[in-house]
């Protein structure tokens, strides 16, 4: 299994490769998506959808006219082929795609994750160096979301859906001024950002604030000791909202 990052804006696509049969991650648009398609000679046989905001849902309906099969969460706009549901597993070349339901950012969210790569496609509920607004969602779910999520194998490689990076680490060295690790991280990724995707989730649990809101350390740092965890990642969250 290859995985090919395709940007439009500050989108991510991802191209899940396997032999001539491809699968693709939240297709915001359809045409690097056709054109990297027709470059390799892939055929498209699955559409996998995080979530429904349109930037990661514009591309399916010129893609899905080839016959791929376009699979996703229940209740969003998009007339799917397969619904997903939490702990069930799709087969796509030799690898089975697990489906974690993860809502947060929306009431809708899904994370794939392919346990033998190991790889995670987070959508917008988890980026390199941070995580998505709650849109319509309080802090709680997304806590517990950004928590299971937390808990995969720490070799597993991420792949969010945006490209927010220097922006999340900015605001992470804001935040946690004296911490070595996320300055550290800064400074690599200013130096070839590039090398930095996909990250891990060891670097996500290491540095990543909003996967470390019960770190004792960072409740202190923001004048929070002692409080409630979900208080303490609402709080960060609320900051990163208004940064
Ligand atoms: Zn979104």
């Amino acid at each position: 299994m290859r995985v090919e990052t395709l940007r439009a804006g500050d989108n991510f696509i991802y191209v899940l490769v396997a032999g001539q049969r491809a699968a693709v991650v939240d297709p915001g648009v359809a045409g690097p998506v056709q054109a990297f398609l027709d470059a390799e000679g892939l055929t498209l046989e699955l559409i996998l959808l995080t979530h429904y905001h349109g930037d990661h849902t514009g591309g399916v309906s010129a893609l899905r006219r080839s016959g791929c099969v376009v699979a996703g969460p229940a209740g969003g706009p998009v007339a799917l082929d397969r619904v997903v549901v939490d702990g069930e597993a799709l087969d796509f070349g030799h690898s089975a795609i697990e489906v974690l339901d993860v809502p947060g950012h929306t009431a809708h969210d899904t994370a794939y994750c392919l346990p033998d790569e190991p790889a995670l496609f987070t959508g917008d509920v988890l980026f390199a160096g941070g995580c998505g607004r709650l849109f319509g969602g309080d802090a709680a779910p997304m806590w517990r979301s950004l928590c299971r999520l937390r808990a995969l194998p720490a070799e597993t490689r991420l792949y969010g859906g945006h490209d927010y990076t220097l922006d999340n680490l900015e605001f992470a060295v804001h935040l946690e001024p004296d911490h070595p690790g996320v300055r550290e991280r800064l400074a690599r990724f200013r130096a070839d950002p590039h090398a930095a995707h996909p990250s891990t989730l060891a670097e996500e649990k290491r540095t990543n604030p909003f996967l470390r809101c019960d770190d004792p350390a960072l409740a202190a740092t923001i004048g929070m000791p002692g409080r409630d965890v979900v208080a303490v990642f609402a709080a960060v969250r609320g900051m990163k909202d208004r940064w």
